[in-house]
């Protein structure tokens, strides 16, 4: 830069020094200045006019190039150029491998701008959806796409579940929709749709089963059982007893198992609780936990103690809810050895509601924590079984507390205790005095 200036300076001196001598020899010393100062300023224009050019036509700019301080501009423009055509043919090489990308998917993609409208959308769109790029440019997508349920989807903030539909251009095809907002603010939206037809299909198939085996297994249990009742009334010899009673404990156990398996069918098959209704948990908790301080006792005895909002109730089913909270209540008392703290609530947790089972007692593994809502798993197999365990308690807990929008958190260390927390959103959540005023008014 210091190099550029002094050329510039040196100019400027060799210029007045070249025409004051003239104007001196010559006897017009001022004419001469204002000839050398129009010089200068010509040579300034000439280099300007010659930059804004440069800059219109967008051509290359190679050297030579002037030895003054245009030129470092035009160096430092030549540079600037040459930067920017790399970067936009880098964008243009990556655009166009992102597009190719892109048209190879099997899943449909779709774009859409801040208000919802289509943006973009890849071929397969069109094969799964009927959105077609360019053609549907611009038009909003719940115009586009006539789904139940897409605009509350899309309108919602939480998009970790997929959506799940039949695809408008073949209802056997089963599609599953997710959102990933991006861009400035996330305010734009890329929706992925993925064919999941099969895993539907066997989804289906596996639900089906397992609901009609048990079914089937119901009847001749039923009377299996009726019968050993009948002869449980009847003298029996010594060496007839225990095999006896193993059998009626055996039959009771597999009733127990059969009607879980029903259970989680039955809601795996709805989507929505069947009777929402207001619910007022604080009678609901207190019911079931007379009824688990009698196993308690039978147990040796726990040291459990109640804090619930009397003020804090629920909509929903009552049936399930009773279900999720007993199992949890249940565990507490069979999982764990006589004389552990056992601490039941039910509070709200700032817009949300929360139902707590914390208990002192062995704790679980962390590695078997996520398996624990799988149907069957039990940490210890054989303590479940002797306790009478189906495997199947957590998975109902689940998909009840799921159909209530809620969600289920389990924490635990091995020696610590665990703590199952149920978590619902406002919007199922009532106060008791709207609670009164929904069963006055029903
Ligand atoms: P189960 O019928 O065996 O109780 P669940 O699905 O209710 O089946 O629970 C799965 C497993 O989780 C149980 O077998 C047990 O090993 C573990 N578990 C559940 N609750 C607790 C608890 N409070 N403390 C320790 N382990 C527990």
């Amino acid at each position: 830069m210091k190099q550029y200036i002094r050329i510039e300076i040196s100019q400027l001196v060799g210029i007045m020094l070249i025409f004051s001598t003239i104007g001196y020899l010559t006897g017009q010393i001022h004419l001469s200045l204002i000839t050398a100062m129009a010089v200068y300023f010509a040579k300034h224009g000439y280099y300007l006019a010659k930059l804004a050019s440069l800059i219109e036509s967008e051509e290359h700019i190679s050297p030579p190039y002037p030895p003054d301080i245009w030129g470092l501009i035009y160096k430092e423009l030549a540079r600037h150029r040459m930067r920017s055509r790399k970067r936009k043919r880098t964008l243009n090489r990556f655009a166009s491998r992102f597009r190719k990308v892109a048209t190879s998917i099997p899943d449909g993609l779709l774009m859409l701008n801040k208000p919802g409208r289509l943006e973009w959308a890849n071929p397969a769109a069109n094969q799964l959806l009927n959105i077609s790029w360019p053609r549907d440019e611009g038009i909003s997508i719940t115009q586009l796409l006539h789904v139940e349920g897409l605009k509350e989807y899309l309108e919602s903030p939480d998009y970790t579940k997929p959506l799940e539909f039949s695809s408008p251009v073949n209802k056997a095809i089963i599609l599953s929709l997710r959102v990933t907002p991006f861009g400035s603010k996330k305010a734009q939206r890329l929706l992925v749709a993925r064919n999941i037809t099969e895993l539907y299909n066997l989804n289906q198939t596996r639900r089906d089963f397992v609901s009609n085996v048990s079914h089937e297994l119901r009847t001749p249990l039923t009377v299996i059982s009726g019968f050993l009742e009948n002869l449980s009334d009847n003298e029996m010899l010594e060496f007839q007893k225990r095999p006896f009673h193993l059998m009626l404990q055996q039959a009771e156990r597999m009733n127990t198992i059969i009607n879980d398996l029903l259970t989680l069918s039955r809601l795996e098959m709805g989507k929505a609780p069947s009777s929402e209704k207001p619910v007022y948990v604080p009678n609901l908790l207190y019911k079931i936990v007379d009824q688990a301080k009698a196993l308690a006792e039978q147990k040796g005895g726990y040291d459990i103690t109640v804090d619930v909002d009397e003020e804090l109730c629920l909509v929903g089913e009552e049936n399930e809810l009773l279900s999720a909270f007993s199992n949890l209540i249940y565990n507490a008392i069979i999982h764990t050895p006589p004389m552990t703290k056992i601490s039941i609530s039910w509070r709200r947790e700032g817009e949300r509601a929360c139902f707590s089972v914390i208990d002192t007692g062995p704790g679980i593994d962390q590695q078997a924590i996520p398996r624990l809502t799988e149907r069957f798993y039990r940490v210890d197999k054989a303590r479940s079984r002797q306790s009478g365990g189906t495997g199947l308690g957590l998975a109902i807990v689940k998909h009840i507390i799921g159909r209530h929008e809620g969600e289920l958190r389990i924490s635990s260390q091995p020696g610590m205790g665990s703590q199952f927390d149920c978590t619902f959103p406002g919007e199922m959540l009532l106060d008791k005095n709207q609670l009164q005023q929904q069963q006055e008014a029903s």
